[in-house]
């Protein structure tokens, strides 16, 4: 935001670490891929369109979202978006802890007082930004069940992926 300015857009891969106990579902390494889009008149519906146009690009289908409330300092409303389980379509499996949902992303607008310490006018200027799990993409993409096998070093999960 210093350098560039507004407007501004942005994506950054990356691999992440986490200090949490893992599950089916959480693992302490990860891939994640963080976004921020900045210009006038941007809202949350701008924030629901780019992220379902992403993920059915993405799963070459249309997808079903959610957004839940969700607490992260740097965005002001902040949301959970969720993704209907594409392991077991939406039914309940461990995957999505029965309940149907994957947790996907994080997102939200972004904080004014972010952009102000960016040097851009939040009275000018609004903002989205999230963090894709690229790692629980892939899991929902390949119908990969438990995400400690990416990690494992399991020749059975590799050899799956193998490129000739
Ligand atoms: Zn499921």
């Amino acid at each position: 935001m210093q350098k560039y300015g507004a407007p501004l857009k942005i994506i950054a891969p990356g691999r992440c670490f986490r200090n949490e106990s893992t599950d089916a579902s959480h693992e302490n390494t990860f891939f994640q891929l963080e976004g921020m889009m900045i210009d006038r008149n941007i809202s949350i519906a701008n924030l629901l369109y780019v992220m379902k146009l992403l993920l059915s690009e993405v799963f070459n289908r249309d997808v079903k979202i959610r957004l839940r409330p969700g607490f992260f300092p740097f965005v002001e409303p902040g949301f959970e978006l969720d993704l209907n389980c594409m392991i077991c379509g939406g039914k309940g499996c461990p995957t999505c802890k029965h309940s149907g949902w994957v947790e996907l992303l994080p997102c939200g607008m972004v904080h004014p007082n972010v952009l102000r310490a960016g040097g851009i006018d939040p009275e000018e200027y609004t903002g989205f930004a999230f963090g894709l799990g690229l790692t629980r993409l892939a899991m929902m993409k390949y119908g990969i069940n438990d995400i400690r096998v990416l990690n494992s070093g399991d020749l059975r999960t590799m050899e799956q992926f193998s490129v000739r």
